[in-house]
Order: C-alpha cells, then sequence, then structure tokens
C-alpha cells in the first residue's frame, strides 16, 4: 500500500467533513503536529465553526491507517461543541478529556465507516 500524500489526506478531510455534516465549518488543515509523537491533532473552535486538524505525514504508514486517523480527528470536531461546554463546566478537565479520547477512539473503529472506505 502507497503512503499517503498531503493530497490524500485533504481529500479524505473534505471527504469526513461532507458525510459528518460540516460543510459550514472552516475546516484549516495542517501537516505540523504540536508533539511530534502524535499522529493527528485537532483543535476547534465550534463557536465559530472553525476547527484546525494536523497530521503528521510521516506516522501515516499507508491510506488505511490515514483513514483511521482523518476520520478520528474529524470525531473531535464533530463532538467538540459539546466537549467545550462540558469541559466549562467542569473543574476535572483531564478526566474529561480522557473520557473524549475514548468515546472517539471507540467511535473511530465502528464497523459503519467500512461503507465509506
Ligand atoms: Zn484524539
Amino acid at each position: 500500500m502507497p503512503k499517503p500524500t498531503i493530497e490524500d489526506v485533504q481529500e479524505c478531510v473534505g471527504k469526513y467533513q461532507y458525510y459528518f455534516g460540516l460543510k459550514s465549518w472552516r475546516i484549516e488543515v495542517s501537516f505540523a503536529v504540536d508533539d511530534q509523537e502524535n499522529i493527528g491533532d485537532c483543535v476547534a473552535s465550534p463557536e465559530y465553526f472553525k476547527a484546525r486538524v494536523a497530521f503528521n505525514l510521516d506516522k501515516l504508514p499507508n491510506l488505511k491507517e490515514m483513514e483511521m486517523v482523518v476520520r478520528h480527528e474529524m470525531l473531535h470536531v464533530v463532538l467538540s461543541p459539546y466537549t467545550e461546554v462540558v469541559l466549562s463546566l467542569s473543574e476535572n478537565k483531564k478526566t474529561l478529556e480522557l473520557v473524549e479520547e475514548m468515546v472517539v477512539s471507540s467511535m473511530e473503529r465502528w464497523p459503519l465507516w467500512r461503507v465509506m472506505e
């Protein structure tokens, strides 16, 4: 399987932006992750319908893996309005961030997505 290119990632983000109902969002795709250990990253401002998803191309070995990582980061965008509210009301941010990560990681693996690959 070939290694994904920048164009592959951008196309995949566009696909999930459409299928996840995020067409009114401005989603910036970046290839500079803050922490080099991360494969992907997401920073969302749901109040402005804006998000930045970042990917570490070096850590995406093939298109299948890329698809999972893109889906994962786009699920963070989908959940961001709810996450933002819950985090603002809580003093236990670390736990809530962990719960969101578990929810997104679980959703990322749903067999449902096979219809989109
Ligand atoms: Zn995550």
